[in-house]
């Protein structure tokens, strides 16, 4: 992986959505940096959400329009494929992403490929880096095997990292099951480590509507620009220039550095464009970050929070990357889907981590005990209590045995797991949907988006059309073992979905 000497960004100007205004900026910032795309070209959006509930989440399809026209006008039949892949979140299948953000009927349109990452042959990257979390990481094929890769973020804040830009939307480049591993507060050091698995010749993030304070439901923030690059950690520095915020500070980028993807030394990045840095910094002014600790973010309200450190002595007094930040995600979306969330919330205690104080919860006063690293002892509702810790060191994890998690499975099983006043929810970590689940299993009257009727067809066929895929897969897999070796990179084997 070859990073450039002498990075460079370029910021544009662009107010609007017009896919033919999008797709000229893009092509002449191609042309400035001197990219020509070849061989197999692989966009990745961020569509970690899409739909009525999540308007600002994700890259929009107009942009994606305009960076893929741009493609094939400059890489042209030295591309022998061109497409556009990703895993959304919060265990939805990407088929309801691509869908609902628009980018199905785009591609469609443009007669451009696509790939729902979950669906597709896994492939094994091993690792050699000093201070990997792993020795090996699973990513999909298409990404794998990819001869010019072109990210395409959204330009958002993120409660669990302050932002994600270009090096945090690498969490799409692995399914869920691999996904969810390592997503803890070690999560900092798995969006570093994912860099080696491949990095983008180009990336252009579309901050024409930027999104604040939150990732899934962010406010939006009319930044009206542009941005490109052809160096990772160079493009979050400025990207995090233009909001005000130290790279260094946000430890994924800094990490990022240390790992050798480029500098955050803004004195050795070339930075271009009709936009100067000064007047993107104006543009950005007041924009908001999303890093708040859970006990805060609750204040105020039915819930409240109590948080403890994780297990790792060395990951300070906080899990970032894990279930806190997660039911921070999970009661913006239930609040977005039915706006009388608060009122209808019972009062609550929710914790996490090793916490050491006390629980000030009244008879009938629900607690619970969120994450498998929960570990506390005391009297609640006169009676003592004991809630160990089952946290299991990642080392005892197999990313090759992991399983996805089935959103059916867990919609049946919610409300039994939560009977009781005193309830543990296990996992490491607790999802975003998990939590969402959770939430209103225990607040009567809370509309549980998962069973909104307007979605419910379009989300149970793309989970049945991703089922019948990793059938098909588990087919082909006989035919690649008797083949032997699946690919030409690294050691790399088939491990399917
Ligand atoms: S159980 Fe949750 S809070 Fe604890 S380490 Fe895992 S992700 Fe973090």
């Amino acid at each position: 992986m070859k990073i450039p000497a002498e990075p460079k960004v370029i910021l544009r100007s662009c107010r609007d959505y017009d896919p033919e205004r999008i797709r000229t900026i893009i092509r002449e910032g191609l042309e400035e940096l001197g990219l020509r795309p070849f061989g197999r070209t692989l966009v990745k959006p961020n569509l970690v959400a899409a739909g009525p509930l999540f308007p600002y989440a994700y890259t929009r399809p107009e942009f994606g329009e305009g960076v893929l026209r741009a493609l094939q006008d400059v890489g042209g039949s030295s591309m022998t494929e061109l497409a556009a892949g990703e895993r959304c979140g919060i265990t939805v299948p990407t088929r309801v992403a691509f869908r609902e953000s628009g980018w199905d009927a785009m591609l469609k349109k443009i007669d451009v490929k696509k790939y729902h990452f979950e669906e597709e042959q896994q492939v094994e990257i091993p690792l050699s880096h000093k201070d990997r979390l792993r020795d090996y990481l699973f990513t999909p094929e298409p990404v794998a095997r990819a001869d010019f890769f072109v990210n395409c973020p959204k330009f958002k804040a993120h409660p669990w990292t302050t932002v994600t830009f270009s090096l945090k939307a690498y969490i799409g480049i692995q399914d869920d099951r691999h996904r969810l591993i390592d997503h803890d507060h070690k999560l900092n050091e798995k969006i570093a480590d994912l860099q080696h698995i491949i990095q983008p010749s180009f990336i252009a993030i579309d901050a024409i509507t930027a999104g604040e304070g939150r990732m899934l439901t962010p406010t939006p923030f009319p930044l009206g620009m542009i941005i490109m690059g052809n160096s990772q950690v160079a493009f979050d520095a400025v990207c995090c220039s233009i909001i005000g915020v130290d790279p260094m500070t946000v430890d994924h980028i800094r990490l990022a550095a240390q790992h050798g993807f480029g500098s955050t030394d803004l004195s050795k990045i070339k930075i271009t464009g009709d936009v100067s840095l000064e007047e993107a910094k104006q543009r950005a002014k007041g924009f908001k970050v999303g890093l708040i600790r859970v006990e805060k973010y609750f204040e105020g309200t039915n819930i409240s929070a109590y948080a403890g450190p994780p297990p790792d002595s060395e990951a300070g007094d906080y899990c970032w990357g894990g279930c806190p930040g997660a039911i921070e995600e999970a009661i913006e979306i239930l609040r977005v889907f039915d706006k009388e969330t608060d009122k209808k919330l019972t009062r609550m205690h929710v914790v996490f981590g090793k916490y050491e104080g006390g629980i000030d919860a009244k008879p009938g006063e629900k607690v619970i005990f969120i994450g498998d690293c929960a570990d506390w002892k005391g009297q609640l509702h006169g009676k003592p209590v004991a809630i160990e810790s089952l946290y299991k060191d990642r080392s005892s994890l197999d990313p090759h045995v992991a399983t996805s998690q089935d959103i059916f499975a867990k919609l049946a099983s919610a409300k039994a797991k939560l009977a009781g006043d005193v309830v543990r929810l296990e996992g490491c970590p607790v999802s975003v949907a998990e939590q969402v689940l959770a939430l209103v299993a225990v607040a009567p009257g809370v509309k549980n988006p998962y069973l909104d009727r307007s979605n419910m067809l379009t989300f149970t066929r793309a989970y049945l059309g991703w089922k019948a895929r990793v059938t098909l897969n588990k087919l082909q897999r006989r035919r690649y073992q008797q083949n032997g070796s699946f690919g030409s990179r690294g050691q790399a084997a088939p491990e399917l979905a």
